[in-house]
């Protein structure tokens, strides 16, 4: 599971997003396990989301999960249905409404990548 996790990280920190799809069943996941959520199949292999996607829900955070996120309250997450048919919950830039459309960055947080939405027009790779 660590290993899993690290995986993740190192490709965020590269600015990648990655998704893990099942070679059976062919479900995709976003949120990284070392089996499928749907079939329960060992072999998932990693696929970089295209970080397109549309934002299904959104709200401003005023107080901090965690003393180290005090200094960036109020803040904003979105859950945006990514264009692979998953949802995802990020930071997100705070003049977003639902059914904008958002791609994928990071945002480096201490020394965490935070997955960021923004505007699709506004980030042009
Ligand atoms: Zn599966």
């Amino acid at each position: 599971m660590r290993e899993i996790e690290e995986r993740y990280r190192r490709e965020a920190r590269d600015g990648r997003l990655m998704l893990q799809q099942c070679t059976d069943c062919r479900h995709v996941q976003a949120f990284p396990r070392a089996f499928c959520s749907r079939c329960g199949g060992r072999e998932v292999a990693w696929k970089q989301a295209s970080g397109r996607g549309t934002v299904a829900a959104i709200t401003t955070l005023h107080r901090a999960p965690t003393a180290d996120y005090r200094d960036k309250v109020p803040y904003v997450i979105a859950l945006v249905d990514l264009a692979e048919g998953v949802q995802v919950m990020g930071h997100a830039a705070p003049d977003l409404a639902i059914h904008d459309p958002v791609s994928a960055g990071f945002a480096l947080h201490g020394e965490r990548h935070l997955l960021f939405f923004d505007h699709a027009d506004r980030r042009s790779a």
